[in-house]
């Protein structure tokens, strides 16, 4: 067996032997990883998947417009988490490699030295106050704070 696979089945086992209702198909809880272990291993590397930016809130048609514009690019989402609005940017980290560890731990951003297993969001359900994936979303609830725009709505036509 390869080196890697070889370590990953044995870390499997050890795991196995750690926790008896341990299912390597389930994610164990934090707390049953073995301390020796690293929490990263058994993750599948969610914070390296994707990045988040504040933006500012929203109160007028011209900054929904933005917003609109933001959802009209593929795994762009928008979200509101305790009053505060966020551009959401699904795309994988360029130095995640494919056994989901870091290929440039030596070299990587401060905000990644910055985060560590201790908060971070392993076990996150990843549930916003608000969520939107599509311009028509957004759109909607612009019209629902604003009311009604002058020239008409913005919605995308429903195809015919
Ligand atoms: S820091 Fe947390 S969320 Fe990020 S890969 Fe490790 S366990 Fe997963
Ligand atoms: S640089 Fe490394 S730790 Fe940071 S997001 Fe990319 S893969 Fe994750």
């Amino acid at each position: 067996m390869p080196d890697e696979p070889k370590k990953r089945y044995e870390r499997t086992l050890l795991v196995a032997e750690a926790i008896p209702t341990y299912d390597p198909k389930t994610k164990p809880h934090r707390d049953k990883v073995p301390k020796e272990e690293c929490l990263c291993s058994y993750c599948g590397a969610k914070c390296c998947r994707y990045f988040a930016l504040p933006i500012d809130t929203p109160d007028s048609w011209e900054d929904f417009e933005f917003i609109r514009w933001y959802l009209l690019h593929e795994r762009a989402t928008v979200f509101i988490e305790d009053d505060s609005w966020y551009l959401l940017v699904h795309n994988v980290c360029r130095s995640l490699g494919e056994d989901n560890l870091c290929t440039a731990y030596e070299t990587r951003p401060e905000i990644c030295r910055g985060y560590t297993t201790k908060n971070c969001e392993y076990e996150d359900e990843w549930v916003y106050d608000h969520y939107w994936e599509t311009p028509e979303q957004v759109a909607e609830y612009a019209e629902a704070v604003l009311g009604p725009r002058k020239g008409g709505c913005i919605r995308t036509p429903r195809p015919k």
